[in-house]
């Protein structure tokens, strides 16, 4: 079977066709780097997505503290990882760079602050 994606790995969004058994990739085409081959291949066999967030704080300046995923983490876990991200709380004072949850649901991905707080 084919499956029509676009490139989201840079901003020149490459149409790109995969064709595909139900297990494994056959072929990659329209791609115009290795990038594109890479992506579609992942996006095939185990799509992952950045994760964007907030964490909880306790006795900051805010409630929350915006927070993202050092690596995109897979798709399939976005909920899960959603939910032990929404009972999370750490203490004041956050920095940014500062890392939150380690190892989410394991992962390999640690949720890290990107803000002060
Ligand atoms: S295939 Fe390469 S050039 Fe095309 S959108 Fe993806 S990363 Fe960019």
């Amino acid at each position: 079977m084919k499956k029509e994606l676009t490139c989201v790995a840079c901003p020149l969004g490459c149409q790109i066709t995969v064709e595909y058994n139900g297990e494994e990739v056959i072929s990659v085409t329209g791609n115009t780097c290795k990038r594109g081959d890479a992506y579609a291949r992942t996006e095939i066999v185990n799509p992952t997505r950045s994760l964007t967030t907030t964490v909880k704080v306790d006795g900051g300046v805010h409630p929350v503290v915006p927070a993202k995923s050092s690596k995109p983490v897979p798709k399939s876990m976005m909920f899960d990882c959603m939910k032990v991200i929404n009972a999370a709380s750490v203490t004041a004072p956050v920095t940014i760079g500062q890392v939150l949850i380690p190892d989410i649901l394991g992962t390999g991905a640690d949720i890290v602050a990107t803000n002060n707080d």
